[in-house]
C-alpha cells in the first residue's frame, strides 16, 4: 500500500548532511522526518505517529542511511531527538524510540507538557474544546460527535520526560531555533546553515491548518502570521523542508503565498457576515463555508474558521449581537456567541 519516497539525502551549505525518512500517516498524507549527521551527536528531528507501520518505516529508513548512503550510522546512535511541536504525526513516536535509542528528547517550553504529561493536557484541551463547541452553537449532537473523537489519536500515547528546552534565539551545536508559534503554541523551525527544517509551520501545498487561541493559547492566526514573517526576515534560506510533502525552493515566495491564501480566507468570513441579515456563530459561519462530511473534516472546518472568526475579533472587526447572553454569570454556562460585522 506504501507509496513513499525513499530516504534521500540532502547536503547544507557547510556540508552537513539531512536526510529525509517519509512514513505513513492517513490515507492522504504521509509524513517526513529528519536525521541530521555532522552537528553534534546524530539527531533526530520528531518521531513519526507511533503506529507501529509508521515506526517500522522510520527504522528502516534510518538503517539505510549506514546500508545505502554509507554513513558510519546505526539507528541505535541517535543521542537527540528535537521535536518541531507537540502534534501526534510528530512525537507520537518519541516514547519507542526513546526506549531503542536512550536519546535525549528537545521541544519548546509551550509544547513541552504535552510531551512530559499528555493525557492532562489532553484532558485541559478536551474541557476547553467542550466550552468552545457550545461558544461556536455547535448543535447537541454534533458537538457529542466531535468531543467524543477529540484526541482519539492521542489517548493511547506514552508521555516522556523532556530534556532540552528548545527556546527562541538558543542553538545547539549550530540548530539555531526560531520558535514559530500558531499551528501550534511551541512549533519550532530550525535552521541548520542554509536549510530551514519548518515541521508544519510552512508546508510546499498545503495551508497549514489553524486553531483559535481559545481552544489552545498561544495559537492562533495571529500568532500564525507573526510566525510567517519571522521566517521571511531570515535571510538566505535556499531550502525548507517540512513535516509533510516535498521541499520547499523558494520560501519568501511561498509565504506570500501563504498569507494572501489567509486573507482571502479571512474575507470570505467577512463576507458571510455582510451577506447575511442576521448575526451569526461561529457553526452557522462554517456550514455557509464548507460541506460537512466527516466529523474529522468538520473538526477541521470548524477550527480553521474560529481562527479567522477570532483573528477578526481581536482586531476589533466583528461585533458580538449577545454579549448579555454569552455567557450566564452565575452558572457560568455558556451559549452560542453570535458575530456581525462591525459597520
Ligand atoms: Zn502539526
Ligand atoms: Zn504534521
Amino acid at each position: 500500500m506504501s507509496n513513499l519516497p525513499p530516504v534521500k539525502r540532502f547536503t547544507t551549505s557547510s556540508g552537513l548532511r539531512i536526510y529525509r525518512i517519509a512514513f505513513e500517516f492517513m490515507p492522504n498524507l504521509s509524513g517526513r522526518l529528519y536525521l541530521l549527521l555532522g552537528a553534534g551527536p546524530p539527531t533526530l528531528i520528531d518521531a513519526g505517529t507511533g503506529s507501529p507501520t509508521a515506526t517500522a518505516q522510520i527504522w528502516e529508513g534510518l538503517s539505510a542511511v549506514g546500508s545505502e548512503f554509507g554513513e558510519p550510522f546505526r539507528p541505535q546512535d541517535i543521542r537527540r531527538i528535537l521535536i518541531t511541536h507537540a502534534h501526534v504525526d510528530h512525537y507520537g513516536g518519541l516514547a519507542e524510540l526513546v526506549r531503542r535509542t536512550g536519546a535525549e528528547v528537545g521541544v519548546h517550553p509551550l509544547d513541552s507538557r504535552t510531551i512530559c504529561a499528555g493525557q492532562e493536557r489532553l484532558a485541559i484541551a478536551r474541557q476547553a474544546f467542550a466550552s468552545f463547541l457550545m461558544r461556536a452553537g455547535v448543535s447537541g449532537e454534533d458537538r457529542a460527535q466531535l468531543l467524543d473523537g477529540y484526541g482519539r489519536t492521542k489517548r493511547h500515547l506514552e508521555s516522556v520526560p523532556v530534556d532540552l528546552l528548545l527556546e527562541d534565539g538558543r542553538a545547539i551545536d549550530g540548530i539555531r531555533i526560531f520558535h514559530t508559534p500558531g499551528h501550534s503554541p511551541g512549533h519550532v523551525c530550525l535552521l541548520v546553515d542554509d536549510v530551514l527544517l519548518a515541521g508544519d509551520h510552512i508546508l510546499s501545498r498545503t495551508i497549514t491548518q489553524q486553531w483559535p487561541e481559545s481552544i489552545a493559547p498561544y495559537t492562533g492566526l495571529g500568532h500564525y502570521l507573526e510566525s510567517l514573517g519571522k521566517v521571511e526576515r531570515i535571510p538566505g534560506i535556499a531550502l525548507v523542508m517540512g513535516g509533510h510533502e516535498p521541499p520547499v525552493r523558494d520560501v519568501y515566495k511561498r509565504i506570500e503565498n501563504i498569507r494572501a491564501s489567509h486573507f482571502r480566507r479571512v474575507d470570505r468570513v467577512l463576507r458571510v457576515l455582510r451577506e447575511s441579515s442576521q448575526p451569526m456563530t461561529i457553526d452557522e459561519i462554517t456550514g455557509q463555508l464548507y460541506d460537512r462530511q466527516s466529523s474529522f473534516y468538520a473538526f477541521l472546518a470548524l477550527t480553521d474558521v474560529a481562527s479567522r472568526v477570532e483573528y477578526l475579533d481581536e482586531r476589533g472587526r466583528l461585533a458580538v449581537a449577545n454579549p448579555e447572553e454569552s455567557q450566564d454569570a452565575e452558572t457560568g454556562a455558556v451559549s452560542p456567541v453570535r458575530y456581525s460585522v462591525d459597520r
